[in-house]
Protein backbone atom coordinates (compact mmCIF):
# COMPACT_ATOMS: atom_id res chain seq x y z
CA UNK A 1 0.00 0.00 0.00
CA UNK A 2 1.34 3.83 -0.84
CA UNK A 3 1.11 6.60 1.41
CA UNK A 4 -2.36 7.66 0.14
CA UNK A 5 -3.92 4.25 0.32
CA UNK A 6 -2.74 3.84 3.62
CA UNK A 7 -4.91 7.49 4.08
CA UNK A 8 -8.44 5.93 2.76
CA UNK A 9 -7.65 3.36 4.82
CA UNK A 10 -7.88 4.93 7.85
CA UNK A 11 -10.87 6.88 6.59
CA UNK A 12 -12.65 3.52 5.41
CA UNK A 13 -11.93 2.54 9.30
CA UNK A 14 -13.77 5.56 11.03
CA UNK A 15 -16.66 5.41 8.94
CA UNK A 16 -16.67 1.49 9.68
CA UNK A 17 -16.39 2.20 13.00
CA UNK A 18 -19.26 4.69 13.36
CA UNK A 19 -21.18 2.11 11.68
CA UNK A 20 -20.41 -0.50 13.88
CA UNK A 21 -21.84 2.41 16.89
CA UNK A 22 -25.02 2.52 14.48
CA UNK A 23 -25.66 -1.07 14.18
CA UNK A 24 -25.40 -1.30 18.16
CA UNK A 25 -27.61 1.96 18.50
CA UNK A 26 -30.26 0.23 16.50
CA UNK A 27 -30.54 -2.84 18.11
CA UNK A 28 -31.04 -1.31 21.74
CA UNK A 29 -33.89 0.61 19.83
CA UNK A 30 -37.03 0.21 21.73
CA UNK A 31 -40.12 0.39 18.73
CA UNK A 32 -42.89 -0.32 21.38
CA UNK A 33 -43.63 3.50 21.54
CA UNK A 34 -43.41 6.31 19.55
CA UNK A 35 -40.31 8.45 20.05
CA UNK A 36 -40.65 12.09 20.33
CA UNK A 37 -37.55 12.82 17.75
CA UNK A 38 -39.54 11.29 15.58
CA UNK A 39 -43.18 12.93 16.49
CA UNK A 40 -41.68 16.51 16.43
CA UNK A 41 -41.80 16.37 12.40
CA UNK A 42 -45.27 16.38 12.55
CA UNK A 43 -45.34 13.70 10.05
CA UNK A 44 -47.45 10.54 11.65
CA UNK A 45 -46.25 8.01 8.45
CA UNK A 46 -42.85 8.63 9.64
CA UNK A 47 -44.08 7.66 12.98
CA UNK A 48 -45.19 4.91 11.67
CA UNK A 49 -42.36 3.32 9.55
CA UNK A 50 -40.03 4.25 12.17
CA UNK A 51 -42.43 2.00 14.80
CA UNK A 52 -42.57 -0.61 11.88
CA UNK A 53 -39.42 -0.76 10.37
CA UNK A 54 -36.38 1.06 12.52
CA UNK A 55 -33.18 0.23 11.15
CA UNK A 56 -31.53 3.13 9.83
CA UNK A 57 -28.44 1.55 9.67
CA UNK A 58 -29.07 0.73 5.95
CA UNK A 59 -30.74 4.05 5.33
CA UNK A 60 -28.15 6.92 6.10
CA UNK A 61 -25.16 7.31 4.65
CA UNK A 62 -21.94 7.74 5.81
CA UNK A 63 -21.71 11.87 6.39
CA UNK A 64 -25.25 11.85 8.16
CA UNK A 65 -24.28 8.76 10.39
CA UNK A 66 -21.08 10.75 11.22
CA UNK A 67 -22.95 13.30 12.16
CA UNK A 68 -25.55 11.82 14.28
CA UNK A 69 -22.34 10.29 16.04
CA UNK A 70 -20.66 13.28 16.89
CA UNK A 71 -24.47 14.58 18.24
CA UNK A 72 -24.74 11.49 20.76
CA UNK A 73 -21.22 12.11 21.97
CA UNK A 74 -22.38 15.74 22.68
CA UNK A 75 -25.57 14.12 24.94
CA UNK A 76 -23.21 12.18 26.88
CA UNK A 77 -22.02 15.44 28.91
CA UNK A 78 -23.96 16.20 31.55
CA UNK A 79 -24.86 19.65 31.99
CA UNK A 80 -26.99 19.53 35.07
CA UNK A 81 -28.86 17.03 37.62
CA UNK A 82 -31.30 15.97 35.86
CA UNK A 83 -29.54 14.78 32.37
CA UNK A 84 -30.82 12.56 29.92
CA UNK A 85 -34.34 12.66 32.03
CA UNK A 86 -36.71 10.05 30.56
CA UNK A 87 -40.17 10.79 29.78
CA UNK A 88 -42.98 8.98 28.72
CA UNK A 89 -47.24 8.66 28.54
CA UNK A 90 -49.21 5.50 27.81
CA UNK A 91 -52.40 7.17 26.04
CA UNK A 92 -55.16 4.70 24.38
CA UNK A 93 -53.13 1.62 24.83
CA UNK A 94 -50.13 3.04 23.12
CA UNK A 95 -46.60 5.18 24.58
CA UNK A 96 -44.95 7.49 23.68
CA UNK A 97 -41.57 8.71 25.29
CA UNK A 98 -37.89 10.23 24.98
CA UNK A 99 -35.08 11.46 26.93
CA UNK A 100 -35.00 15.33 27.71
CA UNK A 101 -31.00 16.30 27.53
CA UNK A 102 -31.11 18.52 30.35
CA UNK A 103 -33.50 20.06 33.02
CA UNK A 104 -32.13 22.44 35.22
CA UNK A 105 -32.93 25.46 37.60
CA UNK A 106 -31.96 28.78 37.26
CA UNK A 107 -32.72 31.83 39.29
CA UNK A 108 -35.66 29.69 41.19
CA UNK A 109 -37.04 29.02 37.50
CA UNK A 110 -37.03 24.96 36.16
CA UNK A 111 -36.08 24.91 32.38
CA UNK A 112 -35.72 22.08 30.03
CA UNK A 113 -32.84 22.52 27.33
CA UNK A 114 -31.40 20.34 24.32
CA UNK A 115 -28.47 20.43 23.24
CA UNK A 116 -27.72 20.92 19.53
CA UNK A 117 -24.64 20.34 17.93
CA UNK A 118 -24.38 22.28 14.60
CA UNK A 119 -21.90 23.69 11.87
CA UNK A 120 -22.49 27.33 12.33
CA UNK A 121 -24.40 29.27 15.13
CA UNK A 122 -27.87 30.47 13.97
CA UNK A 123 -28.74 34.15 15.09
CA UNK A 124 -32.46 33.18 16.39
CA UNK A 125 -32.98 29.63 17.67
CA UNK A 126 -34.29 27.28 15.02
CA UNK A 127 -38.25 27.12 15.38
CA UNK A 128 -38.70 23.49 14.70
CA UNK A 129 -36.36 22.98 17.64
CA UNK A 130 -38.12 25.09 20.10
CA UNK A 131 -41.23 23.02 19.21
CA UNK A 132 -39.21 19.83 20.33
CA UNK A 133 -38.73 20.80 23.55
CA UNK A 134 -41.58 22.06 23.65
CA UNK A 135 -42.83 19.01 23.37
CA UNK A 136 -40.64 17.48 26.44
CA UNK A 137 -41.90 20.08 28.20
CA UNK A 138 -45.98 19.14 27.29
CA UNK A 139 -44.42 14.83 28.58
CA UNK A 140 -43.09 16.22 30.79
CA UNK A 141 -46.49 17.70 32.22
CA UNK A 142 -48.37 14.80 31.14
CA UNK A 143 -45.97 12.53 32.93
CA UNK A 144 -45.35 14.60 36.42
CA UNK A 145 -48.03 16.88 36.79
CA UNK A 146 -45.45 19.93 36.80
CA UNK A 147 -45.27 22.81 34.12
CA UNK A 148 -41.61 24.09 33.56
CA UNK A 149 -41.13 27.50 33.43
CA UNK A 150 -39.10 27.72 30.01
CA UNK A 151 -37.28 25.85 27.35
CA UNK A 152 -33.48 26.45 25.56
CA UNK A 153 -31.74 25.35 23.00
CA UNK A 154 -27.96 25.38 23.91
CA UNK A 155 -25.74 25.25 20.22
CA UNK A 156 -22.32 23.98 20.17
CA UNK A 157 -20.33 24.33 17.10
CA UNK A 158 -17.11 21.74 18.02
CA UNK A 159 -14.78 23.28 14.85
CA UNK A 160 -15.14 26.91 15.78
CA UNK A 161 -11.20 27.98 15.08
CA UNK A 162 -9.89 30.92 17.62
CA UNK A 163 -10.53 33.58 15.11
CA UNK A 164 -14.14 32.72 14.79
CA UNK A 165 -16.13 35.92 15.94
CA UNK A 166 -19.37 34.46 15.96
CA UNK A 167 -18.10 32.42 19.17
CA UNK A 168 -18.76 28.68 19.16
CA UNK A 169 -21.74 28.37 21.22
CA UNK A 170 -24.62 30.03 21.89
CA UNK A 171 -28.20 29.47 24.34
CA UNK A 172 -31.58 30.61 23.29
CA UNK A 173 -34.25 30.62 26.28
CA UNK A 174 -37.97 31.24 25.77
CA UNK A 175 -40.43 31.04 28.49
CA UNK A 176 -43.71 29.20 28.46
CA UNK A 177 -47.47 29.55 29.78
CA UNK A 178 -49.16 26.82 30.97
CA UNK A 179 -51.56 27.08 28.21
CA UNK A 180 -49.00 26.92 25.39
CA UNK A 181 -47.64 23.34 27.60
CA UNK A 182 -51.64 22.20 27.40
CA UNK A 183 -51.90 22.94 23.93
CA UNK A 184 -49.22 20.75 22.79
CA UNK A 185 -50.63 17.99 25.39
CA UNK A 186 -53.68 17.81 23.31
CA UNK A 187 -51.50 17.84 20.17
CA UNK A 188 -49.47 14.56 21.13
CA UNK A 189 -52.69 13.00 21.98
CA UNK A 190 -54.68 13.34 18.79
CA UNK A 191 -50.92 11.69 16.84
CA UNK A 192 -50.49 9.19 18.96
CA UNK A 193 -54.14 8.09 19.15
CA UNK A 194 -54.12 8.40 15.19
CA UNK A 195 -51.08 6.28 14.70
CA UNK A 196 -52.13 4.06 16.84
CA UNK A 197 -55.42 3.55 15.10
CA UNK A 198 -53.33 3.23 11.94
CA UNK A 199 -51.07 0.18 12.79
CA UNK A 200 -53.94 -1.83 14.61
CA UNK A 201 -55.93 -1.45 11.13
CA UNK A 202 -52.56 -2.14 9.31
CA UNK A 203 -53.50 1.32 6.74
CA UNK A 204 -50.75 3.95 6.58
CA UNK A 205 -51.08 7.54 7.77
CA UNK A 206 -51.40 10.73 5.23
CA UNK A 207 -47.94 12.22 4.65
CA UNK A 208 -47.08 15.73 6.18
CA UNK A 209 -44.32 16.51 2.96
CA UNK A 210 -42.39 19.36 4.61
CA UNK A 211 -38.51 20.12 4.55
CA UNK A 212 -37.95 17.53 6.65
CA UNK A 213 -39.11 14.91 3.66
CA UNK A 214 -35.29 15.39 1.85
CA UNK A 215 -33.83 13.84 5.24
CA UNK A 216 -36.21 11.58 5.80
CA UNK A 217 -34.68 8.11 6.04
CA UNK A 218 -38.25 6.54 4.76
CA UNK A 219 -38.26 8.93 1.58
CA UNK A 220 -37.55 6.11 -0.66
CA UNK A 221 -40.80 3.89 0.23
CA UNK A 222 -43.16 6.86 1.09
CA UNK A 223 -45.05 7.24 -1.92
CA UNK A 224 -46.94 10.67 -0.42
CA UNK A 225 -49.63 10.76 -2.23
CA UNK A 226 -50.34 6.84 -1.42
CA UNK A 227 -52.48 5.60 1.06
CA UNK A 228 -51.37 1.53 -0.03
CA UNK A 229 -49.48 -0.01 2.27
CA UNK A 230 -45.87 0.38 0.32
CA UNK A 231 -42.98 -1.93 2.39
CA UNK A 232 -39.73 -0.41 3.39
CA UNK A 233 -37.15 -0.93 0.68
CA UNK A 234 -34.37 -3.21 3.01
CA UNK A 235 -37.19 -4.19 5.35
S1 LIG B 1 -40.78 11.38 3.16
FE1 LIG B 1 -41.89 13.08 4.18
S2 LIG B 1 -44.05 12.51 3.99
FE2 LIG B 1 -42.85 10.65 3.62
S3 LIG B 1 -42.66 9.62 5.60
FE3 LIG B 1 -40.85 10.90 5.36
S4 LIG B 1 -41.40 12.84 6.37
FE4 LIG B 1 -43.31 11.74 5.96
Amino acid sequence: MNLTEIEEEVNKRFHAGVRKWMEEENAKRDTSYFHVTSLVYKCKRKVWYESQYYDLVNKVDDASLSRMWIGTKLHETPISEMHEFPVWFQFEGASVGGRIDEIMEIDGKKFIIDKKFVSYIPKEANEHYMEQVTFYAALYYLQKGVFVDGIGIHYYKPTASYDDEGGKERTFIKLLTQEEILKFTDYIKDMVGDISNHIKNHTLPDPYQSWYCKYCPYRLSCAVDSKEFIEPKGA
